[in-house]
């Protein structure tokens, strides 16, 4: 892999992933083309009337990759840097994981270029309402199905649940995922990503013969997907070594309570300061040695700068597109272990499909068998990833990508090129 591709855009990485793996695929040469494209892409640029009365604009973005399998599906992020070729990475990854997990979904994803920490909740809620009115031309529970994503949560998707269902007239739950329970939310939705990141992480260690009562980990990222991740690999017996946000990160390596910590985290608005911990810089924990390393932040973390540091012996990808295609190579050279992000959080996306059902169906299910359900999917998807890159003597993403275009590849040929 050159320079060229590891200083590229999200984008061109994800088009550079794909590239890798239909290097294995018979694929017909126009599918491959549609495929590393994304289908419907809408920017919208809107007024949101602030606090002091000023009108500030906002643009925004929602990107669809592909509907070959169903309705799209991707989650809305909020972020002062995030742009629309990172939109359209993250797009692409999405129909990737649907189909890596066997879900009835395409892909899609959507963004604002904003800073919620430096907005009221009244301005969050301005302007969630009005971007969700401008990208209601796309929105619905059978055509695009919006979801948390960083720095937007449950009472965002309920603003959005809402404004969607004021235009229509009645009120539909199942237009977006990750609501809060009184109004359709599924039990089980906060914490399914950090879950299935564990349940994959618990997979992997078996496959390297670490016992998780003996184990170390280390998490990049304490929101939604990091916390979790942690506390529960804590409760599978793991000792969690360090922890890091935007801010920083703090060590312990005789291990630190995540779930205290991320009562600190709330309290503070940071995990530095915690006490009986040691300040790490970002670049230091990725470098700690651990068995678990859990990327749960952002994209490009893991690069061909750093790679070469990464003491892990597995590395599970709680965030999108954490670790880039040279950073790959180095990986597997070292025999480190990567679960890849279009696998291994893909427990968020597969709860999400559990509270869709849910709503279309009006019957909810116990938070049992929500956990139950998304444990054996994932041990299954896992299971059957690991088997092809064995059988292929690939690495573990290029193996689900593998298995995933293929199914978008037989859907698509399946139902033929309209007209
Ligand atoms: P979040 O907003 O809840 O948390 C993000 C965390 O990352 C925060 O602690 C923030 O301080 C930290 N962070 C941001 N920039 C950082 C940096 N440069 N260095 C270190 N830490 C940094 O977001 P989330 O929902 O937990 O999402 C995290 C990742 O997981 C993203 O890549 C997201 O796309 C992915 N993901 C989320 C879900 C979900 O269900 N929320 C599902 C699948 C994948």
């Amino acid at each position: 892999m050159n320079d060229a591709i590891e200083k590229a855009n999200p984008f061109e990485i994800a088009q550079s992933q794909f590239d890798r793996a239909t290097a294995y695929l018979d694929l017909k040469d126009g599918i491959r083309k549609m495929l590393r494209q994304t289908h419907r892409e809408l920017i919208v640029n809107f007024p949101v009337e602030m606090d002091d009365l000023s009108v500030e604009i906002f643009t925004g973005y929602r990107v669809q990759h592909n509907n070959a399998r169903g309705p799209t599906k991707g989650g809305i992020r909020y972020h002062p840097d995030v742009t629309l070729d990172e939109v359209r990475a993250l797009a692409m990854w999405m129909t990737w994981k649907c189909a890596t997990v066997g879900l009835p979904y395409g892909g899609a994803k959507g963004a604002v270029v904003c800073n919620p920490q430096t907005m009221s909740t009244r301005e969050l809620e301005n302007l969630t309402r009005r971007f969700t009115t401008e990208i209601s031309l796309l929105i619905g529970p059978e055509d695009d199905i919006p979801a948390p994503d960083v720095n937007t949560n449950a009472q965002v998707m309920a603003w959005m649940m809402d404004t969607y269902s004021m235009h229509r007239g009645n009120t539909t739950p199942a237009v977006v995922t990750g609501k809060p329970i009184e109004i359709g939310g599924s039990l089980g939705r906060e914490e399914a990503t950090g879950r299935g990141c564990v349940v994959t992480a618990l997979e992997a260690m078996k496959i390297r013969g670490i016992n998780p009562e003996e184990a170390t980990g280390v998490v990049q990222g304490y929101g939604n997907v990091g916390s979790v991740a942690a506390y529960l690999l804590h409760d599978a017996g793991a000792r969690i070594i360090a922890a890091s946000d935007i801010e920083g990160g703090v060590y312990n390596p005789q291990g630190l309570d995540p779930r205290d910590l991320l009562r600190h985290a709330q309290e503070t608005g940071s995990v530095i300061d915690y006490p009986g911990t040691e300040f790490v810089s970002n670049a230091e924990l990725l470098a700690l040695k651990c068995d678990v390393l859990i990327p749960a932040a952002l994209e490009n973390q893991i690069t061909g700068d750093n790679a070469d540091r990464v003491q892990a012996r597995i590395v599970a990808e709680g965030a999108n597109g954490p670790t880039t295609p040279e950073a790959d190579d180095i990986l597997a050279e070292r025999d480190i272990f990567v679960i890849p992000d279009i696998l291994c959080n893909a427990g968020g996306v597969t709860v999400s499909y559990f509270e869709w059902v849910q709503d279309l169906q009006q019957f909810f299910w116990s938070e049992k068998q929500i956990n139950d359900r998304l444990s054996d999917i994932m041990i299954d998807r896992f299971a059957t990833v690991h088997h092809l890159a064995r059988e292929k003597k690939v690495d573990m993403r290029i193996a689900a990508y593998i298995l995933a275009i293929e199914q978008v590849n037989r859907a698509t040929l399946i139902r033929g090129i309209y007209p």
